[in-house]
């Protein structure tokens, strides 16, 4: 007998035959005798639809409200499963993250989870109940509901099994396994069977939004394996694990991308020790997401800072970074909307250069041009025009996979 952690995404629990679809799973591991505890998404295109209401009542909505609605959406489906198992005659209980102490830092719409107390579902569980937690809610010291950020409920899904010390955590999707890239951009992708943390982590970070990178980043610190399974059948699914357990046979293990990014750039900053980090203070503490960092250019006096960020931060970053640039003596401060990351992730500490000079030709070869060009021993990331990523995605794809 085991202690099982499942989440289901959106599409698993978008309408009623989807979430006794589930209950029906669920039934089967009880049955076969294991505890269960279920993470529930609010049904897909749900939270969508709330933020849309929300923007069509505020633009700017404080986030406390924000909050307050968000997590909404997982409620429904948590209390519609419970029903759906009880109607199978299993007994069965729906908790929001308040009722259960998922508790979170303080800050709204992208909080982090501090501590899970187990005690009511340890209770459940004994009682031969089925547990149902609502993911990507919590509760902040203030005893405000917070949320995880956008697909946070993978995160409450692999921080209950840390919490619980499951033996597992299945995540339920749309798609049957982590592939070599986006199947839904690229053509004919790979399934790979196991994947390692830390290259997940990569993929995660940089658009494959098949995990939240903070679960796989929970995962990896307290050696969680998580097995990312299809609910809509019985297929094997892949396996994130530790490095040692996966057989690496190519260099480049997956490809991922990530849309409707913007780089700003300062051009001619005194290089001077602390002026860089000034910038990107403001930029941090108004809230905005850098990606990535280089710097090129420069004589020894000057350099030239180049950092990516998300289009919707846009014209605040381009602001911050025009006020502050012209204090602190930047000749120019430029930017640019509209742009897509591809990045290459595998083992690359020996291969960065010829990888990078193949991306290159690729490029050339179709005359798109690369924005940024940056790497380390597990990824290279190349930042282009977005009209041109589908195409170059599927190039990259052909020639360091296929
Ligand atoms: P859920 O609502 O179940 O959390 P998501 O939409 O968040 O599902 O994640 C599943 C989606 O992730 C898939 O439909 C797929 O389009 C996308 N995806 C992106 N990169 C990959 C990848 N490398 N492998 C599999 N799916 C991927
Ligand atoms: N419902 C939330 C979202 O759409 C959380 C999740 O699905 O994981 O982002
Ligand atoms: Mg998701």
């Amino acid at each position: 007998m085991a202690l099982i952690v499942q989440k289901y995404g959106g599409t698993s629990v978008a309408n009623t035959e989807r979430v006794q679809a589930v209950a029906q799973r669920v039934l089967k591991y009880k049955k076969e005798g294991h505890d269960v505890v279920v993470v529930l998404s609010a049904p897909a295109g749900m939270t969508d639809d709330l933020i849309k209401r929300a923007n069509a009542i505020s633009k700017n909505p404080k986030s406390r409200e924000l909050d307050m609605l968000l997590g909404t959406g997982e409620q429904i489906s948590i209390a519609l499963l419970a029903m759906a198992l009880d109607e199978l005659g299993q007994e069965a209980i729906s908790f929001t993250a308040s009722q259960i102490g998922i508790k979170t830092t303080l800050h709204h719409t992208k909080a982090k989870i501090t501590s899970i107390s187990t005690e009511k579902m340890d209770k459940q569980l004994k009682e031969g109940k089925v547990v149902i937690v609502a993911g990507f809610q919590g509760i902040n010291e203030n005893d405000e509901f917070t949320t995880l950020g956008r697909g946070g409920s993978d995160l409450t899904a692999v921080a209950l099994g840390v919490a619980l010390k499951a033996d597992c955590v299945e995540i339920y999707t749309d798609v049957d396994g982590v592939y070599t890239a986006d199947p839904r951009i690229v053509d004919k992708p790979k399934k790979l069977e196991k994947i390692s943390f830390d290259e997940m982590l990569e993929l995660a970070a940089t658009g494959a939004k098949v995990l939240h990178s903070r679960s796989v980043e929970l995962g990896f610190k307290y050696g969680v394996p998580i097995h990312l399974r299809s609910s809509f059948d019985n297929s094997e699914g892949t396996l994130v694990c530790n490095k040692e357990l996966v057989e690496n046979k190519s260099i480049i293990t997956g490809i991922s991308h990530q849309a409707n990014e913007a780089m700003i750039c300062i051009e001619g900053l005194p290089d001077k020790s602390g002026v860089a980090a000034s910038i990107f203070k403001k930029i941090s503490d108004a809230g905005i997401n850098i990606e990535i960092i280089t710097q090129g250019g420069g004589d020894g006096t000057q350099a030239d800072i180049y950092f990516v960020t998300k289009n919707n931060d846009f014209d605040e970053a381009l602001e911050i970074t025009k006020d502050i640039g012209k204090l602190l003596g930047a000749r120019n401060v430029k930017g640019l909307k509209n742009l897509a990351m591809i990045s290459l992730v595998g083992n690359l500490k020996d291969t960065k250069l010829d990888i990078s000079s193949k991306i290159l030709n690729i490029l050339n070869k179709e005359n798109v041009k690369p924005i940024v060009l940056s790497g380390s021993d597990i990824k290279i990331s190349v930042l282009l025009e977005e009209i041109f990523f589908k195409k170059i995605v599927n190039e990259f794809h052909k020639k360091f996979i296929n």
